[in-house]
């Protein structure tokens, strides 16, 4: 199996750690909002690796956190006067609900930051003591970035060219920093601030430290994969590097995978420009699994422009191998038992090539626009192979191939069964009891399970009102 690494610029055959086994971190979200189509991307391409490796035969310890504190959570929890675990709790279940309809699988470990305190100031206090940060006079600690001789061998960057750019930094007020390329370890509580006693301030961790401190908890010092978005190569997971590397004197992670960006009219879908969908905007109108469909369709490094008329074609596209799969089932539950008949031996024997194919797409760096395209060869292998003549063990051998090379990536050849009307109407009004009960958790959690199955509630002033996306 061929890894693009980051840290080589080059594809590279993957040799875990351990025999047999796989420990992978991947970044997770920063919980203030729902999460965004783009932040579904890292989440839909890492659970395919993580599958395809335990399609392998891998055991996969898979380790992704929620960044739980951040100015952002503290912001939108002054906006509604709460709390920020308030915020955080209700987007880590948001997030976890979207991350189900996707088919995500939930992580081995899903850690939190603010539960993982005591280990970043353990981590923090051995990097002062080694020299790699030093303490500000209002308690702010600093990482010393130049004493990391390996810093920029993630990025590629050159620590004099990183300097010109950082200088504005120090002009406009940081200038604490010994060094303009220093980063934030610990800070200083502000006023009205969530924060953790610690031996230099009140205060609370630096984001980077986060995540070194909790891969080495949950994975220990050296892992084999650590993934992201590409944007996090820089400055997050080179300072991660800096970090775990000088704490444990040995190498952090052996492959760096980073998804490209979801984009929407060629810039980067992002909070920020507010050019976003979140993924309930999407289930709104479509079925969860297009959205897979349609990331999965494009190779993890490429860019991936999101237009309507892109989710159309998945939408399509997708149906084409349900139908066939459909098509497949009519016959089979038609066909004669018994054994195989003459020839169809050798035709599944002549399938076998579709998944060869596969494996070798999925093989070159998870490359699952090809492998899709397998599928598609299977697709037709099937339309014109099961017929009304076939036997039932030959059209279910062929039907479990093509439900296999989907399910590894997440994928499935189930239709959703559409609900009923009364249905419906039973949940809606299990859902105003709920609500009448104060019991909102519940009301929401109904308003989720109707939304994944393409139903909208609409709240009216007549009452609720549904329609099918
Ligand atoms: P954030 O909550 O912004 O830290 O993002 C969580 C994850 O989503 C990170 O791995 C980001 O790199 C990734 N991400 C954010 N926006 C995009 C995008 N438009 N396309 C692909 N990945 C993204
Ligand atoms: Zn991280």
């Amino acid at each position: 199996m061929q890894i693009y690494n980051t840290l080589t610029k080059s594809k590279q055959t993957f040799k875990p750690i351990e025999e047999g086994k796989v420990k992978m971190y991947v970044c997770g979200p920063t919980v203030y909002n729902l999460i965004h189509i783009g932040n579904a991307r890292p989440m839909m391409v890492f659970d395919t690796v993580r599958r395809y490796m335990e399609y392998k035969g891998y055991e996969v310890n898979y380790v992704s956190n929620f960044t739980d504190v951040d100015d952002k959570i503290i912001k939108a929890a002054n906006e509604e006067g709460v709390d920020p675990s308030v915020i955080s709790e209700r987007y880590i279940e948001e997030c976890k609900k979207d991350m189900a309809s996707l088919n995500v699988k939930p992580a081995t470990t899903h850690p939190k930051a603010t539960e993982e305190i005591d280990g970043m100031l353990e981590m923090i206090q051995s990097l002062i003591e080694k020299g790699y940060a030093y303490v500000a006079k209002d308690g702010t600690v600093y990482y010393s970035t130049r004493k990391f001789r390996d810093y920029g061998k993630l990025s590629h960057k050159n620590l004099d060219d990183l300097q010109g750019g950082m200088r504005s930094l120090l002009v406009s007020g940081e200038d604490q920093k010994e060094d303009p390329l220093d980063f934030v370890l610990w800070k200083p509580k502000k006023e009205g601030e969530p924060f953790w006693v610690s031996p230099w301030c009140e205060g609370r961790p630096g984001w980077h430290i986060e995540c070194s401190v909790m891969s080495r908890k949950y994975l220990g010092e050296e892992i084999d994969i650590h993934a992201g978005g590409e944007d996090l190569i820089f400055p997050h997971h080179e300072n991660e590097i800096a970090q775990s590397e000088a704490a444990n004197g040995k190498p952090f992670a052996r492959y760096w995978m980073h998804n490209a960006f979801l984009n929407i009219d060629n810039r980067k879908m992002s909070k920020s420009l507010g050019n976003f969908f979140t993924v309930r905007d999407i289930l709104e109108k479509y079925d969860a699994q297009v959205l897979r469909f349609f990331m999965l369709s494009a190779h993890y490094r490429s860019q991936l422009n999101f237009s309507a008329d892109l989710m159309e074609a998945a939408k399509n596209s997708l149906d084409r191998i349900l139908t066939a799969a459909d098509r497949a089932r009519d016959f089979l539950a038609k066909a004669e038992e018994g054994e195989l008949k003459e020839g169809e031996l050798d035709l599944i024997k002549e399938a076998e090539v579709f998944r060869a194919k596969y494996e070798e797409a999925m093989d070159d760096d998870f490359n699952t626009a090809d492998a899709i395209a397998a599928i598609f060869e299977l697709v037709k292998f099937m339309n014109t192979n099961i017929t009304d003549q076939t036997t039932k063990a030959f059209d279910a051998a062929l039907l479990a191939e093509l439900n296999e090379l989907m399910d590894i990536l997440g994928l499935t050849t189930e239709r959703k069964a559409e609900l009923l009307d009364e249905e419906i109407e039973k949940l809606i009004e299990e859902r105003q009891n709920a609500r009448k009960e104060k019991n909102f958790a519940r009301a929401d959690e109904i308003r989720a399970e109707l939304l994944n199955k393409g139903i909208v509630l609409e709240d009216t002033r007549e009452g609720v009102k549904w329609k099918r996306a």
